[in-house]
């Protein structure tokens, strides 16, 4: 990059950081599409003098009145009415070279118009040297959890969300996941810092690895950095993690960004989107998010702020997608408080046992003012729930008079009707507190007849099974129980149906869209949603983790790729169960493992221990002995002619025993299992 340019781009930073030296964005853009007339004008100019044949071949029918034909897409100003785009497409960027910009943004690109063809294409170069404002997602997209995401500018980059996933079905004895981070590793010393939206586990699991690699500063609010505490309480970490707690409305710098954190209603108390002012301008992540009307403590989610940044200008609005196939609007979290009170009243005699998620702060104070109001004590159980509520309570986000909860050790003093229970594992998750009631294993809780247990949740999507496995057995024990789709209201999303998307989509008016968190299916409903709203197809950008997007003044465009995928964590290990490992862990539970054990010597070339056999989950022994025995003759036989050989070869010899054994117990049986020949040679 040449001095002058770094000098532009620098100055150009600045200004857009601190928002003091350039007029604001829109502004500017008004001010660019009072010129393109001019702009229009001088383009057809160079074409009529013949001189600019490639331009006149390049650049697509104008219509009358000089806009350009756009086909099956909506004119510029239909456009318009629906989203205030500035008039500029990826098509013009990739026309550029060739035409003279029909937009001047900024005054500079203006004047270099007006001057002709030769200065267009010194713009347009311009655009292929400035620094772009690159967008690095690093999980939530086309999955459920592990949400990350990297802004990178220059020698700068920060960070929303550190989240984790959970396992699937083919990675045996996996704890969690977490987003693979090598890219922000190897550019550690760019990392300002992480902004956390919120404290769900799939934005914040991640903190405790991310932070042992990378040790950076934290941004997010009290609740989110409370809960982090009490994780990172248990990771014992050897330095002492730079946790900064901020609010919603305040602005933070991290080198050349600025992060602004807006308040909004979700399932968790103290959420924020955060809008991030980039030298290319304003990017707003919305978090998770929901319109609450009536929240249950707080402000409704603060419109005005998204509505303020709309008029002024958004780049890029990236926008989460999880109920994003469901219309309509997400009832209130209130809601939920009537439909739990209806229940309390006709159920007097019977102890109730709410599962909820332990993050729902509002929803487990709304379970405890039922309770009051109807004379019942509350006992916790769950070491989550005990988590949260004790963090909660310390950090002033619930109150409720003393007395009001009881250890779950007391509960057996208390009449049915006189308890409320409020439990971990509404997930379904094995080992979870209302598991251990279903399977009768909990040290304090017995269910019987006398109980009404309430699922005052929806299954996150692959838990429908668990979740179905504990409700199933609940009711062969005679066991009522009552989800949202038995009793409708007992629970209320805390994510955006689709009229709050669009909602969002109108208050920002973003020139670039990116649907985000959410399997492929919710972002593909997600991008639906914009271009109903008549957001231009190519101004949607349908991301993938590692998937990089790169955004210049007037440009957006995708630009390669960084690594990225599962990290896994197995207990203390992080990242060294791998796909061998996996693999290896699958086999094992399929068909079994099977060990010929034996010791030779191969310089008198003699067994000196006869095979012996020994498997787990493979066969049943006592009832397999032929079997087994013809195994070991195998295994013998194959250990005698490997020592005949001219030069015996241990390695040799017990390759030749695993797959001779293996061949004679798949025939014989069908199965595969891992088999691991142990020969010793003394
Ligand atoms: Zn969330
Ligand atoms: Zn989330």
């Amino acid at each position: 990059m040449s001095e002058k340019k770094k000098k532009e781009n620098d100055v150009d930073a600045g200004a857009a950081a601190s928002g003091a030296r350039k007029a604001p964005e829109h502004k500017r853009r008004a001010a660019g599409a009072s010129r393109s007339g001019a702009n229009a004008r001088a383009a057809r100019q160079q074409r009529t003098d013949g001189t600019d044949t490639a331009a006149a071949k390049t650049s697509k029918p104008r219509n009358a009145s000089g806009q350009r034909k756009t086909g099956g897409r909506r004119t510029k100003a239909e456009r318009s009415s629906l989203f205030d785009f500035p008039d500029i497409t990826p098509d013009d960027v990739v026309n550029a070279a060739a035409d003279t910009p029909e937009t001047a943004v900024s005054s500079r690109s203006a004047q270099n118009a007006a001057k002709g063809r030769r200065s267009g294409t010194r713009d347009a170069s311009d655009r292929k040297t400035e620094t772009k404002l690159r967008i690095i997602p690093l999980g939530g997209l086309g999955e459920i959890g592990k949400n990350m995401t990297a802004f990178e500018f220059g020698s700068d980059i920060v960070v929303i969300d550190c989240g984790m996933g959970f396992p699937e079905e083919d990675m045996p004895g996996v704890d969690l996941v977490i987003p693979d981070i090598s890219y922000l590793t190897a550019n550690r010393e760019k990392v300002r810092g992480i902004l956390l939206t919120h404290g769900h586990e799939d934005h914040i699991g991640a903190v405790p690895y991310v932070l042992k690699q990378l040790n950076v500063p934290v941004y997010g609010t009290a609740l989110t950095l409370g809960i982090i505490k009490n994780k990172l309480s248990e990771h014992r970490l050897d330095f002492k993690p730079q946790l900064i707690t901020v609010k919603a409305g305040d602005k933070v710098k991290l080198g050349v960004f600025e992060a602004e954190f807006i308040h909004v209603n979700h399932s968790i108390a103290d959420s924020c989107a955060i809008a991030l002012t980039t030298p290319r301008g304003v990017v707003v992540h919305s978090g998770d998010f929901k319109l609450d009307v009536t929240p249950i403590e707080g402000e409704m989610m603060d419109l005005t702020r998204f509505g303020e940044l709309g008029k002024k200008g958004v780049k890029l609005l990236m926008c989460e997608s999880t109920n994003a196939e469901r219309s309509g609007f997400t009832p209130s979290e209130r809601s939920v408080g009537g439909a739990l009170e209806n229940l309390f009243t006709a159920n007097p005699d019977k102890r109730i046992v709410i599962a909820t998620f332990s993050s729902n702060v509002h929803r487990v104070q709304q379970i405890i003012d039922i309770s009051i109001r109807h004379g019942r004590r509350v006992a916790l159980t769950g070491r989550s729930m005990l988590n949260v509520v004790s963090a909660a309570c310390e950090l002033g986000y619930m109150h409720f008079p003393e007395g009001t909860l009881v250890d779950i050790g007391d509960i057996k003093r208390f009449r049915p009707s006189d308890l409320t229970l409020i439990t971990t594992g509404s997930q379904g998750e094995p080992m979870s507190a209302l598991y251990r009631m279903a399977y009768g294993d909990h040290a304090q809780v017995t269910l019987s007849t006398s109980d009404l247990v309430v699922l005052s949740s929806s299954a996150i999507p692959g838990n429908e099974k668990y979740i179905g496995r504990i409700i199933n057995e609940l009711s062969r024990a005679g066991i009522k129980v009552i989800t949202d789709s038995v009793f409708f209201g007992v629970h209320a999303s805390g994510h955006a149906c689709a009229e709050e998307i669009k909602l969002l989509q109108m208050l920002l008016k973003p020139k670039y869209y990116m649907p985000i968190h959410g399997e492929y299916r919710h972002l593909a409903a997600n991008r639906d949603l914009a271009l109903f709203a008549g957001m231009p197809a190519d101004h949607i950008f349908m991301s993938d983790i590692g998937k990089v997007l790169e955004i210049g003044r007037n440009s957006a465009a995708w630009g390669g790729s960084v690594p990225s995928g599962k990290v896994l964590i197995d207990g203390y290990g992080v990242g060294d169960v791998g796909s061998a490992v996996l693999r290896d862990r699958q086999h094992l539970s399929q068909d079994g493992m099977v060990v010929v054990f034996a010791s030779v010597d191969t310089t008198a070339r003699l067994i000196l221990t006869a095979p012996e056999i020994i498997s787990r989950g493979f066969v049943y022994v006592p009832e397999s002995e032929d079997l087994l025995y013809d195994a070991r003759k195998a295994a013998a036989e194959e250990i005698q002619s490997g020592l005949s050989q001219r030069k015996p070869d241990i390695e040799t010899i017990k390759e030749r025993v695993r797959r001779e054994v293996a061949k004679c117990l798949s025939s014989r049986t069908g199965r595969n299992p891992m088999v691991i020949p142990v020969i010793i040679d003394l």
